[in-house]
């Protein structure tokens, strides 16, 4: 199988019955600014090519952003973070993310998230992340080039690590803790891989300061200098 395969079928998974439901609803009764859009209202497919070399893990898709318009940190302030970060580390053509035809494309970064369908509450639970980490785990599997993982808060961290050690990377011993800044060195079946931390892109970070542009910048120039290396 190939990444647009595996995109397609994750689109009709329903194994989640609260998400399913959570991202239908949300689709049908919409946010007022939006009422004249016809919402995806599906899971969200991962975003980039199969000769990436970097891979950026996010948490689930937001009710109004990806869920809204299909595509991955797409349409809201969150993805206007990433893709912005993106950009100025010269892995996305653009700045901006607005609809799933706005021309936006990205070179060697596979972005993904642990849990493809939106959360009530931005909150998946830990049975939904296992539930859906067997999507991640095929992604991955189709990404042979990969070498940098930066992993967006703790939540994505909790879910990669198990699917690293059931593809085979060898894990330390206690397990890494996820920390913003936190580099991990790993080795796999098909070579080494780097995990990178840094706090998730979501509001309650970037408006605190608790991330700041500096700060994602640091860790995604440190990603593509691993991945060139
Ligand atoms: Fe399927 Fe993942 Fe969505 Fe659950 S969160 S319904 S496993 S795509």
């Amino acid at each position: 199988r190939d990444l647009a395969a595996v995109d397609e079928r994750v689109c009709g998974c329903r194994a989640c019955p609260r998400l399913v439901a959570w991202r239908e609803e949300v689709a049908e009764v919409k946010r007022a600014a939006f009422r004249d859009q016809v919402y995806w209202g599906r899971p969200i497919p991962g975003m980039g090519p199969a000769d990436a070399r970097i891979a950026v893990v996010g948490l689930a898709p937001a009710a109004h952003g990806g869920n809204r318009t299909g595509r991955i940190f797409t349409g809201d302030r969150s993805g206007d973070w990433i893709f912005a970060a993106l950009w100025r580390a010269g892995l996305a053509n653009q700045p901006t993310s607005v609809s799933r035809d706005d021309g936006l494309e990205v070179h060697d970064v596979r972005i993904v998230s642990a849990v493809r369908c939106a959360p009530p509450d931005n909150a998946p639970t830990p049975a939904e992340r296992d539930t859906c980490s067997p999507w991640l785990a095929r992604e991955l599997q189709l990404l042979p080039r990969l070498r940098v993982a930066v992993v967006l808060g703790g939540f994505g961290w909790s879910a990669l690590l198990p699917v690293l050690a059931a593809a085979g990377y060898v894990l330390p011993r206690p397990r890494p803790r996820f920390g913003h800044g936190v580099e991990v060195e790993l080795v796999g079946p098909d070579g080494p891989l780097t995990l990178l931390g840094s706090y998730h892109v979501s509001q309650q970070n970037t408006f605190t300061g608790r991330l700041t542009e500096p700060m994602l910048d640091a860790v995604l120039q440190r990603a593509v200098a691993l991945a060139a290396g």
